[in-house]
């Protein structure tokens, strides 16, 4: 198949579908596309270790084979999928570089700090942190949010990426880089998800501010916003409709494919990005974000 191709076979309708949260890859219709027959790496993150959270799916893989065929080695960071997790693994070993795994529910402060002593005790420093998972639901109505969930994608989307930060880094030399997961929604809030659009608003602030604040020790702070991407994050938590018409609106008329993801993260990644820091790539389909 082309690269236009496997990115035409994510292209609404999509056939009727819905999971439970957390999602799982196998169960998708399309199975997406994480660059596994595409990507072709050039070096550029040759001897780098990388933390990559929600590492075992949609983004979060596509970014983890992305890194390994640019020659870093990667922790794979995931709530309980085990098999999408043993699956991302697979593609980090086949390109040669170690990938550790690490289950486990990132709302928490101490497994946060679990995971940054899993890398360090694996690969002995961290240069790249992907602040990558998130929780998201929909609701119609305000009344029906429920504080818990309130709290809990809180917990999970922003207070997690200041934990991690804040243990991975001790552990980041000069040249590190830390890049979060935004979305279109830090800009353009979707109302059906407002606890999660909350959190991207945030997202996008907290870069722009710990981008100044680490300045001087020379790390990295960026974000990619992306639109929308066909990950199981999807199918687990949008109403079966929406699924079907999932990124029709988008000027490019589709979702993105998880694949088309990864070039901003391994670029944010690489030495090459020396000057940029504070910055939100959108990726987004033609839909702008100013
Ligand atoms: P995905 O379902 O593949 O990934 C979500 C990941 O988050 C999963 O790997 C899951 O294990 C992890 N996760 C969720 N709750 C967790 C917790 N409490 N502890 C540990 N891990 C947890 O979906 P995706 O679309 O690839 O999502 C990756 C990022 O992209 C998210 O930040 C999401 O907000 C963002 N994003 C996605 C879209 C889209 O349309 N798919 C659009 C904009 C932004």
């Amino acid at each position: 198949m082309t690269d236009t191709a496997v990115a035409d076979a994510a292209k609404p309708p999509f056939p009727e579908q819905q999971q439970q949260v957390p999602g799982k890859t196998a169960q998708m219709a399309p199975v997406p596309d994480h660059g596994e027959e595409s990507y072709r790496g050039h070096g550029r993150l040759h001897g780098k270790a990388a933390i990559i959270t929600g590492g075992d799916s949609g983004i979060g893989r596509a970014v983890a084979i992305a890194f390994a065929r640019e020659g870093a080695d990667v922790l794979v960071s995931y709530l309980c999928e085990d098999e999408d997790a043993a699956e991302t693994r697979k593609w980090v070993e086949k390109a040669g570089q170690k990938c550790a795994l690490a289950a486990g529910d990132i709302s928490d402060p101490e497994h946060c700090r679990e995971v940054v002593k899993t890398a360090v005790s694996e690969f002995g420093k961290v240069d790249i942190l992907v602040n990558n998972a998130a929780h998201q639901m929909s609701f119609e109505n305000l009344e029906d949010i429920p504080d818990e969930e309130w709290q809990q994608t809180f917990a999970t989307n922003i207070h997690a990426m200041f934990y991690l930060a804040k243990a991975a880094l001790p552990h980041m030399g000069e040249g590190g880089s830390i890049i979060n997961t935004a979305s279109i929604n830090s800009d353009k809030p979707n109302p059906s998800l407002l606890p999660y659009a909350t959190t991207k608003g945030a997202i996008q602030n907290f870069t722009a501010g710990l981008a100044q604040l680490l300045a001087d020790k020379k790390v990295r702070v960026n974000c990619v916003a992306p639109g929308p991407v066909w990950t199981p994050l999807i199918p687990a938590t949008m109403p079966k409709d929406t699924v079907a018409e999932f990124g029709k609106d988008y000027p490019i008329g589709r979702p993105a494919q998880p694949a088309e993801l990864a070039p901003p993260y391994v670029m944010l990644a690489s030495d090459e990005a020396s000057y940029i820091s504070g910055a939100t790539v959108a990726v987004t389909g033609g839909k702008p974000m100013i």
